[in-house]
């Protein structure tokens, strides 16, 4: 890692700006795959569940599956793009801006970090674990008070209206958001990098995670069965039905990864 990260601070910027916008490109590219998979492997199994429990039904019997793969069981079903990429040309617009003011973002921190504003550790410790549960709780609770926060003042107009377009969303409203918003949540990450000290391999892992849950936030369908909403820990994590249910129903669920800060604020939905 250290060699990696001394190459990287050598780097002519040109090719530093092309390095993170192929990042970025490429997890924008990998949402909309891996969420369209993840929906219909639900899906089959979900056919496959109810075709199972129909021939075992008493005549006229309604079946249900295992699996739900809807929002909840009082919400329809939602109609889904027939490929991954099937997206009309202004959300494919909206995406690409996305894409590139993240990458800016990404090169601002890469500039933090060789002014020394931001510090990286290497250390293959403790501090791998300790440092992504870090930045996931605060990474919760800023993301949730800002959003509250755009919610409940006339930033809402200017700043989110364009991401509640979809009352039903698909992966690619990870990336339908207003310029100055995606900006604003990279000055959170950025800002909350100054702090201290940071392991590497601590952010990557939150990195990945903060992909992962902004791809279930936006599949548009549950994968996950209803019992397992209730066990002890995932019962407090930010599930697709969290944020679905946000969508649809725009004063609640403000939080992204957990219900923890919607809990404690009286924000969450319990139906979710
Ligand atoms: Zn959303
Ligand atoms: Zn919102």
């Amino acid at each position: 890692m250290d060699t990696l990260l001394d190459t990287l601070r050598n780097c002519p910027s040109w090719l530093l700006w092309i390095i993170f916008l192929a990042e970025n490109t490429a997890i924008l590219l990998a949402v909309l795959v891996w969420g369209h998979r993840l929906r219909n492997a639900v899906r089959e199994v979900n056919a496959s569940g109810i075709g199972q429990q129909a021939t075992q039904a008493e005549p006229g019997a309604q079946s249900s599956a295992s699996f739900t793969g809807t929002v909840a069981p009082s919400m329809p079903s939602v109609q889904h793009p027939p490929h991954p990429f099937a997206y009309n040309s202004r959300q494919w617009h909206i995406a690409a801006v996305t894409t590139v003011l993240n990458t800016v973002i990404t090169y601002t921190g890469y500039w933090l970090w060789t002014q020394q504003a931001i510090r990286i550790t290497t250390a293959f410790s403790i501090s791998i674990l300790l440092h992504a549960a870090f930045l996931f709780f605060a990474m919760d609770l800023l993301m949730y008070i800002f959003h509250y926060v755009i919610h409940k003042t006339p930033l809402y107009k200017l700043l989110h209206t364009l991401h509640h377009e979809a009352t039903d969303p698909e992966p690619i409203d990870l990336f339908i958001l207003h310029p100055l918003e995606t900006l604003s949540f990279g000055a959170l990450w950025l800002l909350l990098l100054l702090l201290f000290p940071l392991n590497i391999y601590g952010i990557i892992i939150y990195l990945i995670i903060n992909v992962i849950f902004g791809m279930m936030g936006h599949l548009g369908m549950e994968p996950l069965p209803a019992k397992v909403h209730q066990w002890p820990v995932l019962k407090y994590l930010g599930t697709s039905t969290f944020h679905h249910t946000h969508h649809r129903h725009e004063q609640c669920n403000f939080g992204f990864y957990t219900s923890i800060w919607d809990r404690v604020f009286r924000t969450f939905n319990s139906q979710s």
